[in-house]
């Protein structure tokens, strides 16, 4: 069985509600959640002018690859009715592979761990709840160590 440690995040249509639906398609398509993070609030990153984000994160148990894992959140997405119409814009769903056992993976279409964990408190900030002290495999420190030095200073607060 492999851990599987997925973040989700949501600006649109009641965004509690769709992170709440993902959860249930994420267990009938990836695999059981084991641990559940709480929710945050973030102001948008990257891009402002847009609705507060709601985050969580989650870990599962899957039998499933990563590129297998990648078909599934894309599969949710989509079934979601997720449009991508700007990079970092408004989304009714985004799932992220956040980290796959401790596997290091960079091909074309996926790099695991995600790249950007250690520059985003709203990834970090729900990774605590519940692998707080997962090394990061690349960059060989604890999520709790990514968080205090972690210089992003969008607020994220506890729901
Ligand atoms: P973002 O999550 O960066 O806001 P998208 O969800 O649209 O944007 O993802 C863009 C692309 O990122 C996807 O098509 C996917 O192939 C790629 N990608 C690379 N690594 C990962 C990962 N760890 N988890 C999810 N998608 C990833
Ligand atoms: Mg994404």
């Amino acid at each position: 069985m492999n851990s599987l440690v997925l973040h989700l995040g949501s600006n649109l249509e009641n965004p509690l509600k769709q992170i709440l639906l993902a959860h249930w398609l994420i267990e009938e398509e990836i695999g059981k959640i084991q641990d559940y993070s709480l929710y945050y609030k973030t102001k948008a990153w990257g891009n402002e002018d847009q609705n507060d984000f709601i985050n969580s994160a989650v870990r599962i148990n899957t039998k499933l690859d990563p590129q297998e894992v990648l078909k599934k959140i894309q599969k949710i997405e989509l079934e979601m009715g997720r449009m991508r119409l700007t990079k970092w814009g408004p989304r009714i769903i985004d799932l992220d592979i956040i980290f796959f056992n401790s596997l290091i993976l960079n091909s074309s279409n996926l790099n695991i761990p995600h790249k950007l964990i250690q520059d985003r408190k709203f990834v970090l900030i729900p990774l605590m709840d519940i692998v707080p002290e997962f090394v990061h495999p690349i960059l060989n420190k604890t999520t709790k160590e990514l968080l205090a030095s972690c210089k992003d200073t969008l607020e994220v607060i506890k729901l």
